[in-house]
């Protein structure tokens, strides 16, 4: 990670890790000490929430919520954990491990959802009963699931492991087919609005290379693998062209990002007013919907009426596109 010799920028003692975009190398203790200031300047900068809220981070248990939570208690904060049983075999089984381990280790609460427990299906097989990419039926189900439990729970703000590499790649899509109205919402902070809880994404300064070496250095175990069924998913690609540029030209990732959100982003505004149409509520669930049942209790009535099917099923047909 980092050449043999080099020495930490603050206190000169051997760097564990070097930061082009920083210009420079910074031993454990320091790069941890870099790590909670650039975290703290997110939450403060964008007001993302105050000390004594009721956090509730959502886990995947990778290394980005991982570290995310690890991060806020670190800071003094109050967060529970949230982790959502995806049934995506054995890839979902280990998360779930990882996630319960982190949280019994530091005497953290973690609530638990599980799609095919509770809901009666799981991703694969909402995936083929819906016939479309395993992603879109994935994100609808967290962004139902992690709402209702912020709302259920009486959580002040519901927190994701987003980090820089995340947003920069969802950022240069949106740009690349100027998505006009995401690019209006692609802020690190979503206000409170008709039932749905406030949603923040306290590390937007930091990339993934970072996270995974917090987690490494806090001695955090995570699940490295990818999802499988993310193979062919076009942020992958997104991000492979970053950081060409980045490895390049450091520090353009994150002036690409962070230049978005402070100067292009208030241009927006008037743009984010659009379409915010008046909400009513869902016949089955009481979520919030404009139309009369909502999108997840009808992925609810599809998915589980639908034979179970096996993830390697699903795998092999989409995960080469
Ligand atoms: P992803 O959509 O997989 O890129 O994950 C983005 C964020 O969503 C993660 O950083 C987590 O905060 C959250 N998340 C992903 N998977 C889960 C899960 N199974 N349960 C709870 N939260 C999740
Ligand atoms: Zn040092
Ligand atoms: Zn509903």
């Amino acid at each position: 990670m980092v050449a043999s010799g080099s020495k930490c920028r603050v206190c000169r003692g051997p760097a564990i890790i070097d930061l082009p975009r920083h210009n420079a190398n910074f031993c454990a203790e320091h790069f941890l000490e870099l790590c909670r200031r650039q975290v703290t300047k997110a939450i403060e900068h964008f007001a993302m929430f105050e000390p004594g809220d009721r956090i509730l981070v959502a886990v995947s248990g990778g290394k980005d919520s991982l570290a995310v939570w690890d991060l806020l208690i670190d800071l003094g904060y109050q967060a529970d954990g949230l982790y959502i049983g995806l049934g995506i075999g054995d890839y979902s089984e280990a998360s779930a491990v990882y996630a319960r381990e982190f949280a019994t280790a530091r005497g953290l609460r973690l609530v638990e959802v599980s799609l095919r427990e509770e809901y009666g299906y799981d991703i694969p097989t909402a995936s083929r009963a819906t016939r479309r990419v395993p992603s879109s039926s994935c994100g609808l189900s967290k962004r139902h699931l992690i709402d209702k439990a912020a709302i259920d729970g009486g959580y002040d703000v519901v927190v994701t492991g987003h980090n820089l590499d995340d947003e920069a790649a969802v950022l240069f899509g949106n740009k690349l087919r100027w998505e006009i109205e995401y690019l209006a919402r692609q802020l690190p902070v979503l206000p409170a609005r008709d039932g749905f809880p406030r949603k923040v994404k306290p590390l937007v300064r930091l990339t993934e290379r970072e996270t995974a070496a917090w987690c490494v250095v806090r001695g955090i175990d995570y699940l490295v693998e990818e999802c499988p069924m993310a193979a062919g998913n076009k942020h992958l690609a997104y991000k492979a062209a970053l950081n060409a540029i980045e490895a390049d030209s450091p520090g353009s990732k994150a002036s690409f990002y962070l230049n978005f959100i402070e100067r292009m982003a208030p241009l927006l505004a008037a743009e984010r007013a659009v379409g915010v149409e008046s909400v009513g509520t869902c016949r089955e669930c009481g979520a919030p919907t404009t139309g009369e049942v909502c999108a997840f209790c009808r992925l609810v009535e599809k998915a589980g009426a639908h034979e179970r099917v096996p993830v390697e099923l699903v795998v092999g047909r989409w995960g080469k596109r």
